[in-house]
């Protein structure tokens, strides 16, 4: 069975991803109820009960809304590091039922190996994935003010990312809903990255092996779809990058999932010595292909 991504939504009011390979079924925060989780979930034939494990990036309630049920109802695991834990079991006014790790750590969820590394967000504890899967890797790199070099290296080995692609700083300086101060703390080294800053993250890790970009976490109010592919489009245009495909997430609507696929199916594959399963990566699918189901 391949590894099948699908993005059940993203956006600055909910996030939330479903990981499957033929080991774990893992969600990617829980920015939604559980009744739209399970609504979600069941366009794709799946259902909250047979989850593995909720990995959780940081404690704001567009990424942990469902939580609370997911884990105290249905005894779901929730992946996560102390500062997170503490806020959200405050915030939700729950208790989870939690495997921690720590910032930085990189762990196994059976045959997925889990990269965490620190981003720069107004969270406790913020985390980005990257998530090694036999059939590529996924990056997750939403919530964040700007990108380190952190971030850029830990993405720079994926074949698919989801990047945050939050707003259009002219559309956000002109707002007239919101706040001087929430303009500000959007707008700061530890707020979300804009449509530009989002090209220049995709400019600076691009390569050979990366297939698809996914624009996510979009502000309702301060961005367009359009816009924001417009702006990735016409950089990777510049740059040459013609071989990556581009889909702008939703907040209402699942994406079509995503089978990753090696490229054992059309060449032999090289195996990768046990040894180096917690080196430093070396990819051995780099021509991935990524047909839509
Ligand atoms: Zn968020
Ligand atoms: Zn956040």
């Amino acid at each position: 069975m391949p590894v099948c991504l699908t993005i059940l939504g993203s956006g600055s009011a909910g996030n939330c991803a479903y990981l499957e390979t033929s080991h774990v079924r893992l969600l990617i925060d829980a920015g939604f109820s559980l009744r739209q989780i399970r609504k979600r979930l069941a366009t794709i034939g799946r259902a909250p009960e047979n989850l593995t494990g909720i990995l959780v990036t940081h404690e704001h309630s567009d990424h942990v809304q469902g939580l609370a049920r997911l884990s105290e109802e249905l005894g779901i695991p929730v992946y996560c590091n102390r500062p997170t834990q503490e806020a959200i079991e405050y915030q939700l006014k729950a208790r989870l039922t939690t495997r921690l790790f720590a910032t930085g750590a990189t762990f196994d969820l059976e045959d997925v190996v889990v990269e965490t590394f620190s981003v720069p967000h107004d969270a406790q504890d913020p985390v980005g994935f990257l998530l090694r899967t036999p059939d590529g890797n996924i990056g997750i790199l939403t919530d964040l003010g700007h990108a380190t070099k952190l971030a850029l290296e830990r993405v720079r080995r994926a074949n698919v990312l989801i990047l945050e692609s939050n707003h259009d700083v002219k559309l956000l300086q002109d707002c007239p809903h919101r706040p001087w101060s929430l303009k500000q703390r959007i707008l700061s080294r530890h707020g979300h990255l804009s449509n530009e800053a989002a090209a220049e993250v995709a400019e600076e890790i691009m390569s050979a092996e990366l297939q698809q970009i996914y624009l996510g976490h979009l502000s309702r109010e301060c961005n367009r779809p359009q816009l924001a592919l417009e702006v990735m489009k016409k950089r990777l245009e510049t740059i040459g990058a013609h071989h990556v495909s581009l889909v702008v997430t939703s907040q209402s609507i699942p994406c079509p999932t995503v089978a990753l696929r090696k490229p054992a199916d059309i060449t032999p594959q090289l195996p990768v010595p046990p040894a180096l399963h917690d080196a430093p990566f070396i990819n051995p699918a780099p021509h991935l292909q990524l047909p839509l189901w």
